[in-house]
């Protein structure tokens, strides 16, 4: 029987898993499809911000089983083009080679670590297990000694993620401190390497960012970078020293290693570049999708698509859909990406919801908020135990869905 395989069972893996079980059932076929994941969990990343992340995750068994998807619990490790076969280290132990007919690389992106003194003492949010360890750290700051910097957080880099970051830290170290009287020992303290906040943002969010920082009362070091780290603090570019028990790292994203075994060329993000149906250029029978892949979001903007769950959902939908009608012999969709918008979580200040590449400000304060929520604990859950649900969803011609609040129905309150 043909296989389609997905490698990664994040957002775009199971949208492309969902698209392909949709075309197989449309058209009465019968080809198998095999999502490849380390871990048994969809995780929720864009919430891993925020406080109890272990609680962001959707087992992926509930989403795949109803739509006859098979999870096999590994890690793809290198990929054969040539004679269409993948390796794969099976979570057992065993090695495994596992042909295909045509496959999904989505496979997401990592933070790139940096290379300091100390880089170990820093925290991130990139995967739950990080995130849950920032988690446990500031609930044990009251049992650490009263130091210098105990209720202190320093976040490095103030994109989008270290934006939320550091002002959802202000209301979570708030709420430790409080419980020993110290509240008004907390600092958050954002170090970005350019000289303005956000910089990939653009002006347009940038009054509304900065009014929440200064209500939050976030300090900002622009212009510099960390040297060094010490488990009591850090020292900066400039010479600065800052005593902070927690500090953050939020810099930076890379496309997963597995781009590399792929023919074909990369971006600075080692995304691989893929043709208008999400076919990478120079491997035939291989589709990328989500942060594993460079495509353009507006051809006339000249933008491409962002590492971002927004654009995950569509491609992993249109990647899906492309895979099986390729291996059905119909016609393949062209890649369209939904209108851009931009959702930035500025915790107790509310949030900023902007629309288009320009990042045009439409909804701020509570009402942004409210936006935010909904996203974050409604829309971006794919529905699980159900696949009447599921497989409309996963039809990438649904212009934005996760914009529509008729589609707002998801497994967010069971999960929880
Ligand atoms: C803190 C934070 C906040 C964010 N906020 C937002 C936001 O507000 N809005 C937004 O749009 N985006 C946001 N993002 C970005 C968003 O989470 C990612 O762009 C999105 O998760 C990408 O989806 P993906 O499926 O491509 O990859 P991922 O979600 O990274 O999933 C990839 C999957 O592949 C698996 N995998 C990796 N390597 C292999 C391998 N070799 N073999 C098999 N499986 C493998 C991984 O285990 C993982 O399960 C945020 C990210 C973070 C970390």
């Amino acid at each position: 029987m043909s296989n389609i395989l997905i490698a990664g069972g994040g957002f775009a893996g199971v949208w492309s898993a969902a698209a392909a079980a949709r075309v197989r059932r449309e058209q009465g076929a019968d080809f198998s499809i095999t999502l490849v994941d380390p871990g048994d969990d969809l995780v929720i990343r864009p919430r891993l911000y925020e406080p109890n992340p272990e609680r962001m995750r959707v087992p992926l068994a509930r989403i795949l089983d109803p739509i006859g998807v098979a999870l096999l619990p590994g890690t793809v490790t290198d990929v054969d083009p040539e004679r269409r076969r993948a390796t794969i280290a099976h979570r057992s132990g065993e090695l495994i080679k596992l042909p295909y007919d045509r496959l999904v690389v989505a496979t997401g992106s990592s933070l790139v670590r940096p290379v300091l003194p100390g880089a170990d003492h820093l925290h991130d949010v990139d995967t739950i297990e990080a995130a849950r360890a920032l988690d446990a750290h500031i609930k044990g700051l009251p049992d650490r000694p009263a130091v210098p910097g105990r209720y202190t957080a320093v976040v490095v880099g103030a994109g989008f993620t270290g934006l939320e970051v550091a002002t959802e830290l202000v209301s979570r170290l708030r709420a430790v401190a409080e419980a020993r009287g110290a509240a008004d020992e907390v600092r958050v303290v954002l170090v970005e390497r350019a000289d303005e906040v956000g910089p990939d943002l653009g002006p347009g969010p940038r009054p509304v960012i900065l009014r929440a920082l200064d209500d939050l009362g976030v300090e900002r070091r622009l212009g510099v970078t960390p040297e060094s780290i010490e488990p009591s603090g850090l020292t900066l570019s400039d010479g600065s020293t800052v005593p902070a028990l927690s500090i953050v790292w939020t810099a930076g994203m890379r496309a997963s290693a597995l781009t590399n075994s792929i023919p074909g060329s990369l971006d600075r993000l080692g995304r691989l570049k893929v043709d208008e149906y999400l076919q990478v250029i120079g491997a035939p029978g291989v589709y990328a999708a989500g942060d594993t892949a460079a495509a353009p979001a507006d051809p006339e903007g000249g933008h491409d698509v962002m590492q971002s769950c927004q654009h995950a959902g569509p491609l992993g939908k249109f990647a899906g859909h492309n895979v099986a009608a390729d291996l059905l012999g119909l016609e393949r969709a062209r890649f369209a990406a939904p209108p851009y918008v931009t959702c930035l979580d500025l915790g107790p200040a509310g949030a900023v919801f902007t629309t288009g590449f320009e990042r045009t400000v439409r909804l701020t304060g509570e009402e942004g908020k409210r936006r935010k929520r909904t996203i974050n604990q409604k829309w971006i859950y794919p529905p699980a135990d159900d696949a009447a649900e599921l497989l409309p969803r996963a039809d990438h011609q649904l212009v934005n869905p996760m914009l529509r609040p008729e589609n707002a129905r998801s497994t967010a309150d069971s999960v929880a």
